[in-house]
């Protein structure tokens, strides 16, 4: 029989369910999302319009051996092409590469998101043309999906636009949650996010002026390399603020890189115990002049054949493993903290230690009040407020798995508050898989971290479509 597959989702996840499942000839496959003309792209590697100053600007959050070894390979083989995209942009990323690209260890880069995003997209063009070739229809619908209905015989799918299809499986890959929101953050200088409202902030900045970044996440690194971008940097008056009040651990590799081996055995009653025993030996490979990226390379690499339930037996208290594993591991873009840090010796960023509450605008002013280490009520006033958070607790998940969790086909992790999904990324709706960076449980098997991580997300797919054993 010809079976007919939907994909709901035009990113990175969506682009693995399409090009890593097993077709027969005659079958059909749809892809549908809002830039399903980009398929493979989605937020985090979107192209930026070819003009303006911040293209290129966004970098991978780790090395690109990290994120995609194909990639890697391909940045080395296409060096010339990168260098003369890359040539006399600001900031200045080729010369950040220097150390690395001098003895040729490109797979040490932090490539432009825009760029990977090309590879991505590329990759699953020439993949779907190969399925068609085979005998297999590859339609893509722009559109949004709003619902899926389990009939009697075959699944609808039903857009925003009115269409609908019929077909036996469907794989929703929407994304993750959006920034938590904070009260104030839309107005005339105060943004919810940075993506989307570049021009904006750029006009804003356009005959100087400073800016407060409420968060030290990766976006919050983004932001300072877009005002990088339209500002010189002697003019960028730039202020993140976050609880902490500190900035990731840049994720360096060092000349001779090698993954720290954690020799962790046995197993541990509760959370709490594994967290200690893996602090404890990431310290002393710290202490042994392990860098930070190697050992959370490590990290990833203890889970790679053995599954965080393996260590934690207990279902509930490897759920409570995600969340704090995941922050104790959490680094950064190596330029852009680099950046940060140079900047900061000469006046021209700063971070500051404070719990946010709420932003007021004025009229040519946002004031973003906080309180201190100290309890104390403060404020900080800039020509432009951007609120770079992150997802928080606020669980703010695209509408279709908000009715999905609602509808509890998927369902949140009480302990991790990622969410949970059955063996493959089968939900409760036969016929229908889930996957997405929030995710932390599949099935029986608890995640060590979630899958905030391309080349996590892309295993996990590949697993669910039986071509990849091990994480
Ligand atoms: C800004 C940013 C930077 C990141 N940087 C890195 C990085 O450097 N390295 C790394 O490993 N990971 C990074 N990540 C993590 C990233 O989430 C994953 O790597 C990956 O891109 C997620 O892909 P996805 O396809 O699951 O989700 P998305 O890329 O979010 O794609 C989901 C798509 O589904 C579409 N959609 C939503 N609802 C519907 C609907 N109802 N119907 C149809 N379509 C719908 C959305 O429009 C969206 O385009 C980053 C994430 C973000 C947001």
């Amino acid at each position: 029989m010809d079976n007919h597959h939907i994909i709901i989702g035009d990113g990175l996840s969506a682009a693995e369910f399409a090009t890593s499942r097993q077709y027969t000839a005659g079958d059909t496959l749809t892809i549908i999302g809002p830039d399903v003309q980009d398929i493979g792209r989605g937020i985090a590697y979107a192209k930026a319009p070819s003009e303006v100053p911040w293209r290129f600007a966004y970098l991978l959050n780790s090395p690109s051996r990290s994120v995609d070894t194909d990639f890697a390979h391909w940045m080395k083989e296409n060096w010339e092409l990168l260098e003369s995209t890359m040539s006399k942009r600001t900031p200045d990323w080729l010369s950040a590469a220097t150390p690395y690209s001098s003895v040729g260890d490109i797979a040490s880069l932090n490539a432009p998101r825009e760029i990977y995003g090309d590879f991505l997209h590329a990759k699953t063009l020439k993949a779907m043309e190969q399925l068609s070739i085979s005998g297999v229809s590859v339609r893509r619908v722009q559109s949004r999906v709003d619902k899926i209905q389990p009939t009697e015989t075959a699944l609808s799918v039903i857009t925003a636009d009115g269409q609908q299809f019929h077909a036996q499986t469907v794989d929703v890959a929407t994304g993750g949650p959006e920034n938590q929101r904070i009260e104030g953050d839309e107005s005339d200088r105060s943004f919810p996010q940075l993506f989307g409202n570049e021009h904006r902030i750029a006009e804003l900045l356009d005959k100087g002026g400073d800016i407060v970044c409420i968060g030290a996440s990766a976006a919050m690194l983004d932001c300072l390399r877009f005002c990088q971008s339209i500002q010189s940097e002697s003019n960028v008056q730039f202020t993140a603020i976050s609880p902490k009040g500190t900035l990731f651990e840049p994720l360096r590799p060092s000349p001779n890189f090698s993954p720290t081996k954690f020799n962790l055995n046995g197993t541990f009653n509760t959370a709490e115990e594994f967290l200690l025993a893996i602090k404890t030996l990431h310290k002393q490979a710290l202490d042994a002049g392990a860098s930070f990226y190697e050992t959370r390379v490590g990290m990833r690499e203890l889970f790679a054949y053995r599954s965080l339930n393996e260590f934690v037996p207990k279902l509930s208290e490897a759920r409570k493993v995600t969340r704090p594993l995941f922050t104790h591991f959490e680094g950064g873009t190596r330029d852009s903290i680099d950046d940060f840090h140079r900047l900061m010796g000469s006046g021209n960023t700063r971070i500051v230690a404070g719990r946010v509450e709420r932003i007021e605008n004025r009229k040519k002013v946002s004031s973003v009040v906080f309180t201190n280490a100290m309890q104390q009520r403060q404020s900080l006033s800039a020509s432009v407020v951007v609120n770079c958070a992150g997802p928080g607790s606020q669980n703010r998940f695209d509408p279709l798995t908000r009715r999905m969790l609602k509808d509890q086909w998927i369902s949140v992790c009480e302990h991790s508050g990622g969410i949970i999904v059955g063996e493959n990324g089968n939900t409760t709706i036969p016929g229908v898989r889930y996957l997405g960076p929030a995710v932390t449980s599949i099935g029986e098997k608890v995640e060590q971290v979630p899958l905030y991580d391309a080349s996590r997300l892309r295993q996990a797919v590949q697993r669910f479509n039986h071509l990849h054993n091990c994480d």
